[in-house]
């Protein structure tokens, strides 16, 4: 017989609500009803990583974020079409247009091609985005270096309405011939001229640039060096500076406006500062219509970054035996724009959280006969997520349902249902494969034995016996459902 966990089968109705979609559009400094330009369909692009070493998990609060929101968009009716781009060429180790190329430093480190380096950690940050219950079959993932064609044509448009000069390193974006540059950042041009000052102090920057805010839309390859990613271009040969495919990839895939983009908040004074000035003065429209930033990550009171060197990765993670979901747990437990500090203590905690809260909701499923039904609590719950996703909110009722003995299965159910279908817990069907050992599987298959000849002494003792060896097995409607790491 077949032991492997089933998915859920009878599937109920999904909860409906008419409660308002929200979201914090940093453009325009509050909270904004979200509508989408089309009817029907919202589109999404979100600042992908740059492909030089593996994801940290600081990043990857960045891509749990854009997931909420695709859910919530989903949830709320909306065919959502998204873009994550890969960075995999031209983000340079001063975060705007100094230093070395980030993937070309991290290939020279490693002894491979730039190529090689980007395609191996794509492939890894794809590999943790699906861990986190992230649907990346509904995601494109285009490459800067797939675009160069579409960014030089941005930048002869630029040119043309006389917005770029040239110095001896490359082009640049003329600042102060763009009246609205610096909207999205409500801090001011005070706090930027600061920022670009740091940056100055910590490396050798372009003297003649007119302004520190001008940025890089194309550079010369150094002279004398061959680049190993380089390309002509109508002012020499070389590479795009680093906001230019943002705003390439983003008209090439869904278009111009589109409804909503998102970064994390280091992207406000600069990167998506700079997209807005190239996009909006090329085509004289806007870039995107809700602008979307999530808070850092920090540990020991710092920004997790690789650059810094304390990074964790999902990887330490799931070597430490936790869940990689507990990571999406730790994350839903704050809200997307307040900072969040991670702890190994803290992430237990979500672990052991996660893991009563999913055997809670598997034991409601069996006990409603997998009946949802819709109550005042799950239409609170959706209306919390729709409101700028108040994930925080939404788990604290969550728990509350889930725990209410007198509430109705059926309506526990319909709240667990609501819920998870926007945090992306997998609280009723398993998410990953999981991969049992054949020892284990032979128990579980005993145990089905025994309960098919309605033994349930020895059952029992079968299940507590693969409990004490690291797997839990509940019995789902169309067979048994394993699940590692029962508390
Ligand atoms: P990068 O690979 O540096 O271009 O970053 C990719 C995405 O991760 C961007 O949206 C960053 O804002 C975000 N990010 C990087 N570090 C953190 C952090 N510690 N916390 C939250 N977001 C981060
Ligand atoms: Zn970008």
């Amino acid at each position: 017989m077949s032991w492997f966990p089933k998915l859920f089968t009878r599937v109920a109705k999904p909860i409906t609500s008419d409660a308002p979609l929200f979201f914090t559009n940093t453009l325009s400094g509050k909270k904004d009803l979200f509508s989408p330009l089309t009817a029907g369909q919202a589109t999404m692009y979100s600042c992908g990583p740059t492909v030089y070493s593996k994801a940290q998990i600081g990043n990857l609060r960045a891509y749990v974020f854009s997931d909420l929101i695709a859910r919530v968009l989903s949830e709320s009716g909306y065919r959502v079409r998204r873009v994550i781009n890969i960075t995999d060429v031209g983000h340079l180790q001063g975060d705007g247009d100094e230093g070395e190329d980030k993937i070309e430093a991290g290939a020279k480190k490693e002894g491979l091609h730039a190529e090689a380096i980007a395609s191996k950690y794509t492939k890894l940050f794809i590999e943790d985005l699906s861990l986190l219950n992230i649907d990346t079959n509904a995601i494109q993932f285009p490459r800067a270096t797939e675009y160069i064609k579409e960014q030089i044509a941005i930048i002869t448009l630029l040119e043309e309405k006389g917005l770029t000069y040239r110095t001896a390193d490359g082009i640049y974006f003329d600042t102060e011939k763009y009246p609205n540059y610096g909207v999205l950042d409500h801090s001011g041009p005070k706090l930027r001229e600061e920022a670009f000052a740091e940056i100055g102090r910590r490396i050798k920057t372009n003297k003649e640039k007119h302004s520190p805010a001008d940025f890089a839309l194309w550079k010369f390859s150094p002279l004398g060096v061959r680049r190993q990613q380089e390309w002509s271009s109508p002012w020499g040969v070389g590479f795009p500076g680093w906001h230019i495919e943002c705003s390439a990839m983003a008209r090439a895939l869904l278009g111009q406006p589109i409804d909503i983009h998102t970064g994390g908040m280091d992207h406000i004074p600069v990167h998506h500062t700079n997209e807005i000035a190239q996009s909006e003065c090329a085509f004289g429209k806007p870039l995107a219509r809700f602008w979307m930033h999530q808070a850092f990550l920090t540990l020991s009171g710092e920004k997790i970054s690789k650059s810094l060197g304390n990074d964790v990765y999902l990887s330490n993670i799931v070597k430490e035996s936790y869940s990689p979901l507990s990571l999406r747990y730790f994350f839903l437990q704050a809200h997307y724009r307040s900072p969040l500090s991670f702890s190994w203590e803290a992430l237990a905690a979500a672990n052991e959280a996660l893991e009563r809260l999913t055997r809670l909701s598997r034991r409601i499923a069996e006990e409603a006969k997998y009946k949802a039904t819709p109550s005042d609590t799950s239409r609170r719950v959706i209306a919390l997520l729709r409101d700028d996703l108040a994930t925080p909110a939404a788990l604290a009722l969550l728990w509350e349902a889930v725990r209410d003995e007198d509430m109705e299965r059926s309506e526990q159910l319909g709240v667990i249902k609501a819920a998870d279908a926007v945090l992306g817990l997998s609280l009723l069907t398993p998410s990953v494969k999981l991969i049992v050992p054949e020892s284990i599987q032979r128990l579980i298959e005993k145990r089905e034995e025994a309960r098919e000849n309605r033994d349930f002494s020895t059952a029992d003792a079968l299940r507590i016996h693969i409990s004490n060896s690291g797997y839990h097995v509940e019995d789902g409607p169309s067979g048994p459902i394993v699940t590692s790491r029962p508390g």
